[in-house]
């Protein structure tokens, strides 16, 4: 008969989580925590959890509590150095067993590598991948280079993600004391209404909680848009031009492997067409930054990222601010930039377009990017984040990557009518 604590992370769900299903297989008593995001500057001087994201995942997690609380258990949250804090938790209830998701980003991998160090026995699943990596027909040394070899290769073999398990519906009960002397009151946090986001996260409907996600996942693949999202989504405007899974995937609150079967039975019930297929093709892009990750690990967070020798740029604190602010001169640039700080949300071809602009026309440092990123989106994932990132700045490994973006090219091809940049032309 053992306790252990469950740390969630980037997990914030009851369904499809085979971590938490290994917990609850292995214990008799389960005391799951919550590490609330820690609000230190990075080297860029941003606060790594912006206001947007900070709201988002306060829901995501008052969600997470409530459903723990109606299948017998609870959840317990924790501030500070996540590390600290869950070693302080474990001393006090006499616990040696920590389960929790396994992230392949340096940071989080170090979080591991201490708590091992402190003499607590940890168990890591991974699961955040629509694929399952023991599935896939090569090994991960032998991951293709390049994004469409890797694609060819998964469709070739016909590897399939494995079905999604269900949410228990039974928690193992808490440990004797586990919420007695710990602050319970997680810092009630208001999320910004922003009426021209194409992500309104003040609603209802886009909260990020488990069971909203859920509802979103049913009633886009109910509704014809999935039929149209080739067409679609390269659009600027809007909650409809894409699908909008990314924030619920983020946090975890949604399993890509959940959202695989609702594409299949979409197609089964309204047709499989181009459409469709591009929804499976951007996750399998998803996927292979994560596979990227498993391969590279913190090679690809060094300043030149993959490339050999460092990039010719010459960061500028000023054109750097500048960009941030929405202040540069190039309007489509600004209006992204205001869309992502009012919203915490952005289109992926705004994405392309102002990470472009900040490396290839600013000469910035591309890792200043992504940190601006990692502040402000509520979708914020390290795989994506570092990934696209370094794709667009020519550092990762595929040699396409690193083209820039005309800016006036891209105004006439996506906002001839001008009403994006009118949508965003105040913060
Ligand atoms: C510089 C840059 C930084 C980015 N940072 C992030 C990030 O931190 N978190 C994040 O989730 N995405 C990131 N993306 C990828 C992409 O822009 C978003 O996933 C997408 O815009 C989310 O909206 P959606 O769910 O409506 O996407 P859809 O177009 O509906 O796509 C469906 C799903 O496919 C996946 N997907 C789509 N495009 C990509 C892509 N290029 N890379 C990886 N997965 C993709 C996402 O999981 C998405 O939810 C970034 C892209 C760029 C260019």
């Amino acid at each position: 008969m053992t306790s252990a604590i469950y740390w969630f992370r980037q997990d914030l769900r009851l369904l499809d989580n085979p971590a938490l299903n290994r917990a609850i297989e292995n214990v008799s008593a389960l005391l799951p925590v919550y590490c609330l995001p820690q609000q230190e500057r990075n080297v860029w001087l941003a606060q790594r959890v912006g206001q947007h994201r900070q709201a988002f995942l306060h829901q995501a997690v008052t969600g997470l509590k409530k459903q723990l609380r109606s299948s017998g258990s609870d959840l317990l949250s924790l501030s500070g150095n996540a590390v600290t804090a869950l070693i302080e938790l474990a001393t006090k209830l006499h616990i040696q067993d920590i389960f929790c998701e396994d992230i392949a980003a340096p940071e989080e991998q170090a979080e591991i590598d201490a708590l091992r160090r402190a003499g607590l026995r940890v168990t890591t699943v991974w699961q955040s991948s629509l694929l399952d990596p023991v599935d896939l027909p090569f090994s991960m040394d032998q991951l293709p280079p390049v994004f469409t070899r890797f694609r060819h290769d998964v469709e070739k073999a016909q590897c399939l993600p494995p079905p999604p398990l269900p949410a228990p519906t039974k928690l193992p009960p808490l440990p004797d004391m586990a919420l007695s002397g710990w602050d319970q009151n997680t810092p009630s946090l208001v999320a910004c209404e922003e009426p021209r986001s194409a992500f309104p996260y003040h609603l209802a409907a886009y909260n990020g909680s488990e069971l909203a996600g859920l509802a979103h996942v049913k009633q886009y693949f109910e509704s014809d848009l999935p039929q149209r999202y080739k067409l679609t989504r390269n659009g600027l405007i809007g909650t409809d031009y894409s699908t909008k899974f990314s924030p619920w995937l983020a946090t975890g609150a949604l399993s890509a492997r959940h959202l695989f079967v609702h594409l299949r039975q979409h197609e089964r019930q309204f047709g499989a067409n181009d459409s469709t297929y591009w929804i499976w093709f951007e996750l399998l892009w998803r996927d292979y930054f994560r596979f990227l990750h498993l391969q590279y690990g913190s090679a690809l967070y060094r300043p030149n990222g993959l490339a050999p020798s460092a990039s010719s740029n010459k960061h500028s604190v000023i054109r750097f601010q500048r960009w941030c602010e929405g202040n540069t001169g190039e309007p489509l640039v600004d209006a992204g930039m205001r869309e992502l700080a009012a919203s915490g949300y952005m289109s992926n071809r705004m994405r392309q377009i102002v990470a472009s602009y900040l490396v290839h026309d600013l000469g910035c440092d591309y890792r200043a990017g992504a940190a601006w990123f990692e502040h402000q989106l509520v979708d914020y994932d390290p795989y994506s984040n570092q990934g696209n990132w370094l794709y667009g700045a020519g550092l990762g490994t595929d040699p396409r990557g690193g083209r820039r973006f005309n800016p006036d090219k891209q105004t006439r091809e996506h906002d001839a009518d001008g009403l994006y940049r009118a949508r965003w032309s105040t913060p």
